[in-house]
């Protein structure tokens, strides 16, 4: 069987982890079995749908490097949806409905109160020919149901296993709103069975849907696509993801987090395999499987990400930073890469090493590093440099560890942190190390 899955987000946001994880599991199944990945956009609520959403949708699947295959767009199908209900109307499997959504709670509130459950009493079933003109003279607007037989529905789901339903605990959806526009239930339905999806794969929330789904496709004359949902994400809304700007997927490229370390994170969450950074998504694809999903919430943590995110960073080659380093060299990123935590800060050490810096040292720090200028070896320099130059430095000072390297730090980076120095020597070189060191 040819495999075609697609991922369907509305246009009325920005992606977030939870959507962006939706779309790797579909993109990563597609690329293992050789499939096809098509990207749809459910715009049918055209109200709430707007173009900068589905540009952002285009964007961020690009940053990500989920490239798909083709694209649809609900709201310019309009008219299958509506030859669609027309198919089950004729099947008498579609009812018009006149409540309004006020006397629909209050419908469900009379059979909470009476601890049922708030499924649709079916009133609209009953209305005769008479009846439905005499609401339509009051100025009412019909709405459109689809009616489930009883037959139980069942699927055998790539994540969930055997998963059944019984129609007679669920409601007739809302297949056509009052204004005459298809709901998504029916939409994605028309659309799946028409561009012929093999695997309908999405989140555990839509579970419910998919048990009014299946006897839908069934009503339409389509094949049912497989199922799989994945549990869903528990994100820790903690100070870090708010200081990182959201879970929107823009706020974390703008906090530096780069696209593998969300492909890694989001690959491997919630299944049985180990969370790894990965700097290539090939492995990732190699390794994708529904049985290693778990049923499980997974949790989200953007502390966990932005760890990830450092440790893919740290073995990145070159080639690899290159297009967004284009200021450096590959002997500067190998020397800074083990101590940033985001790729802007090559910028801000670049600047440092190649800039102005004020050591801010006191008095005795001064003697002690301008000392230390007269000891410094010869070039060339290497790794091997700096500690040639602490071993001449230590039998003239009583200062050791931290007393010793601090000011030399502070004179050469004005920072208390950075690389190694026995790094950044070779990239200072000696004249600018003996300018610094003398507070010139
Ligand atoms: N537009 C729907 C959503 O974002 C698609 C669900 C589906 O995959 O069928 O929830």
């Amino acid at each position: 069987m040819s495999v075609k899955v697609r991922f369907a987000p509305s246009p009325t946001g920005f992606l977030h982890v939870g959507n962006i994880r939706t779309a790797l599991v579909n993109w990563l199944f597609a690329r293992k079995m050789g499939g096809h990945f098509l990207l749809r956009i459910d715009d049918t609520d055209v109200e709430r749908s707007e173009q900068r959403f589905t540009d952002g949708i285009h964007e961020d699947l690009q940053w990500l490097g989920l490239n798909w295959d083709s694209e649809v767009h609900q709201s310019q199908r309009f008219e299958r949806y509506r030859i669609a209900t027309e198919m089950l109307a004729e099947q008498g499997r579609l009812y018009a409905c006149y409540e309004t959504p006020e006397e629909l709670d209050v419908q469900r509130k009379m059979l909470a109160a009476r601890g049922l459950p708030p499924i649709y009493n079916r009133a609209g079933l009953k209305l005769s020919v008479e009846q439905k003109a005499a609401l339509e003279a009051q100025g009412r607007k019909a709405h459109y149901r689809f009616l489930l037989t009883e037959d139980a529905v069942v699927w055998d789901d790539l994540i969930r296993g055997h998963t059944q339903f019984r129609p007679t605990h669920m409601s007739d959806p809302v297949l056509v709103r009052e204004d005459g526009g298809p709901v998504y239930t029916l939409a994605s339905v028309v659309d799946d069975g028409e561009l012929g999806i093999s695997h309908v794969i999405r989140g555990e929330d839509h579970v419910s849907n998919t048990a009014v789904q299946v006897q839908l496709y069934q009503a339409l004359g389509f094949s049912v696509p497989q199922f799989a949902h994945m549990a869903l994400l528990k994100t820790k809304d903690g100070e870090m993801s708010k200081r990182l700007g959201g879970n929107d997927i823009r706020a974390l490229c703008d906090a530096g987090i780069m696209p593998m370390a969300i492909n890694s994170m989001l690959a491997r969450m919630g299944t049985s395999e180990a969370v790894e950074a990965f700097a290539d998504i090939v492995p990732l694809v190699e390794s994708f499987e529904f049985r290693k999903f778990g049923r499980a919430p997974a949790n989200y943590d953007v502390l966990e990400l932005q760890k990830l995110n450092e440790k893919l960073l740290h073995k990145l080659a070159f080639d690899d930073v290159a297009a967004q380093i284009p200021f450096a060299d590959e002997g500067f990123w190998l020397s800074v890469r083990a101590n940033i935590k985001a790729l802007a800060e090559v910028k801000l050490w670049w600047d440092i090493v190649h800039g102005e810096v004020s050591g801010g040292l006191d008095a005795e720090e001064r003697v002690f590093v301008s000392g230390a200028a007269q000891l410094l070896p010869q070039e060339p320099w290497d790794d091997a440099t700096y500690d040639a130059w602490i071993a001449a430095i230590k039998p003239g000072t009583a200062r050791t560890g931290k007393a010793l390297f601090m000011p030399l730090r502070k004179a050469l980076t004005g920072q208390e942190h950075g690389p190694e120095l026995k790094k950044l020597l070779p990239l200072l070189g000696h004249e600018r190390v003996l300018q610094r060191l003398k507070g010139e």
